[in-house]
């Protein structure tokens, strides 16, 4: 239950991949047995899809988790190189460890910290970002992220519906608030900005895909 799409959808979409991958399987076991968040399945055949039709040569990803998106990420493309920012060493180190497993340590570069520390050091260009961390910050991230990316980068942000919270008033209670408000705000920004090109999608957690005009967006965020 997603709390965006019918249970009995949910379902099936999921039967659907319930058999692909045993390594991404056991992971998926893993995070719902400790309780780790990760992406949706559903969700992360949109996010495969995408690396595999923008083909990029590096991509930035918010939220490592135990490394299971970055894992899927590095499988579609043989010479993507993958920096992952988290914060939780715990999950941290399962990812190093389920990473080397995988055999991609060597073009998957874990990054320990808050992101917004992070994001303030990483010297790269990037083709492609994942923001899956703190659901209040993405604006945030996604400023920061302006001057990481090449033109036509594409920001793929996850949970932006937040369990259905971001459409309906009536679900989010005072501890939600925050998020709720911030989220709104990001999703407004995305849809209504010159420079960016956003589809927001009710796939898994919601989906909001990206596309930046870099000269369009200077000239937009010159202007306010
Ligand atoms: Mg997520």
């Amino acid at each position: 239950m997603t709390g965006i799409c019918e249970p009995y959808i949910v379902d099936y979409l999921r039967g659907l991949y319930s058999d692909q991958d045993p390594f991404l399987l056991s992971l998926e076991e893993y995070a719902a047995r400790y309780e780790v968040p990760i992406i949706e399945r559903e969700s992360l055949a949109l996010l495969e899809l995408m690396v595999s039709l923008k083909n990029p040569k590096r991509i930035l990803e918010i939220g490592t988790a135990i490394g299971y998106s970055t894992i899927a990420m590095a499988k579609i493309s043989s010479d993507v190189i993958i920096d992952t920012i988290d914060i939780d060493e715990e999950n941290l180190s399962v990812a190093q460890l389920n990473i080397a497993e995988a055999g991609y340590d060597n073009r998957i570069f874990l990054h320990y910290g808050d992101a917004s520390d992070v994001l303030d050091n990483l010297k790269e260009k990037y083709d492609m970002v994942f923001i899956d961390a703190a659901k209040s910050h993405y604006r945030e991230y996604f400023d920061k992220c302006l001057n990481l990316i090449n033109d036509n980068a594409l920001i793929i942000s996850d949970n932006v519906l937040f369990k259905g919270l971001i459409a309906n008033d009536e679900l989010v209670n005072r501890r939600a608030r925050t998020l709720v408000r911030a989220m709104r705000n990001y999703l407004e920004f995305l849809t209504h900005t010159n420079g960016l090109s956003t589809a927001v999608l009710p796939v898994g957690d919601g989906v909001a895909i990206t596309k930046i005009d870099l000269k369009k967006l200077e000239i937009e965020l010159e202007r306010k």
